[in-house]
């Protein structure tokens, strides 16, 4: 339960701000997701759901932006999308770590953020 372990990271945060701020509720969160964290919204929606239960996060909207991924080659100077292959295993697309370019390894410049980018508090 990836989701769950960065939802109850984030909540814990959005509460630590509520409390320094005196906030008798809070009734929207927004957050950036890169897509390369490879978190599922829904687990992220229901893990959120479950987790402000009984807290005065509890019945707040909650916001999800997606954040696109980029890669940098360090071998042909390659900077931009990262690319997808068929996992055989999962039969999904997933993210390889090659350039497009020149096949060579890529380092992650983008994408595997996962941030509280606003909050809206009722104080
Ligand atoms: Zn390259």
């Amino acid at each position: 339960m990836h989701e769950f372990s960065m939802i109850t990271q984030i909540v814990e945060n959005v509460l630590k701000e509520a409390e320094k701020h005196r906030a008798k509720k809070v009734t929207e969160v927004n957050l950036v997701i890169g897509k390369l964290t490879f978190l599922g919204l829904e687990q992220v929606r229901f893990s959120y759901d479950v987790l402000v239960k009984g807290t005065i996060m509890e019945g707040s909207k909650l916001y999800i932006e997606e954040k696109n991924g980029v890669v940098k080659c360090s071998s042909c100077g390659y900077e931009g999308d990262f690319m997808y292959e068929d996992d055989p295993m999962f039969h999904v697309p997933t993210p390889t770590l090659h350039c497009p370019k020149c096949e060579g390894v890529v380092d992650i410049v983008r994408g595997r953020e996962c941030t509280i980018k606003s909050v809206k508090l009722i104080v």
